[in-house]
């Protein structure tokens, strides 16, 4: 008999912030599998199970939830965020991809949530509000080199850019160097935002120049968004400016 298995988003940390499809997934399912903290904040009944793993099992957590699912599981994987952004439900489709054909049959969905740099941007005002692109600075999956190569063509390219994995105990310097880089290719009064664990009570949002921007503005609970030539701010007396990129292009890409 095969199962089911929902690969949920949960949202930057706000329950508040958590879809009703989300609950509603969260309510049916039985077995949970996710990065303990994710796990975490689920309140579970006494007769649905918890299997948190660490963060960088990803592909093995989506494997054994496979597993568990092909024998009949009504299966749950949770993500922070959006589970299609840098997160599980891309696991969960290649351990599809590589794994027994019987996996196939598993009643497969995927419930988005609100991804951290909207969350992010929603705080700031409209940093988004134009073109813009996702890259996470981990080199952990991928070589830096893409990652460089990717930064200095967004920016030529007149991309707002959204940087998730900014930085971490293992990685502490690609942040300072993607500034480096992009200081290169934009204006040094580009606005930067940090936005630090949105939704969550420790929430912290900073805007700096991209001229001052430094890698150890950021931890690894921070999105950080680099605006372009076009994105602007409002300077407010006694309130956090709003940054916004306006959706009629003028030509300072
Ligand atoms: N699936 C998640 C992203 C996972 S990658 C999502 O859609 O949001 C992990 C990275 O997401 C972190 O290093 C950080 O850059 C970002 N992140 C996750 N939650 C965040 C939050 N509440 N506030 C700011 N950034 C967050």
């Amino acid at each position: 008999m095969t199962g089911s298995l929902t690969v949920v988003g949960l949202g930057p940390g706000n329950p508040d912030q958590m879809t009703p499809e989300a609950l509603a997934a969260i309510s049916a399912a039985e077995d949970f599998f996710g990065y303990f903290p994710y796990i975490d904040r689920l309140n579970l009944r006494a007769n649905q199970r918890r299997h948190a793993s660490d963060n960088r099992e990803e592909l093995v957590r989506a494997k054994t939830a496979l597993e568990m699912a092909a024998k009949g599981g009504k299966v749950c994987v949770v993500s922070g965020g959006d589970p299609g952004v840098f997160a599980m439900a891309a696991a969960v489709c290649e351990a599809i991809d590589e794994g027994p054909v019987e996996w196939r049959e598993i009643e497969l969905s995927v419930v988005p949530g609100v991804t951290a740099m909207l969350a992010v941007a929603a705080k700031a005002g409209a940093p988004l509000g134009h073109d813009f692109c996702a890259i996470s600075l981990s080199n952990n999956l991928k070589p830096w080199d893409i990652i460089e190569k990717r930064l200095i063509a967004a920016a030529q390219a007149g991309f707002v850019m959204a940087f998730y994995n900014p930085i971490s105990k293992a990685r502490p310097r690609q942040l300072g160097e993607a500034f480096d880089i992009l200081r290169a290719h934009l204006p040094g009064t580009v606005p930067v935002i940090f936005g630090r664990a949105a939704g969550r009570p420790d929430e912290a949002i900073r805007i700096v120049p991209l001229a001052e921007a430094q890698g150890d503005m950021a931890d690894m609970a921070t999105c950080v968004i680099v605006g372009t030539a076009e994105t602007r701010i409002i300077e407010r007396d006694g309130n956090r400016p709003i940054v916004y990129s306006p959706r009629y292009f003028k030509g300072n890409a």
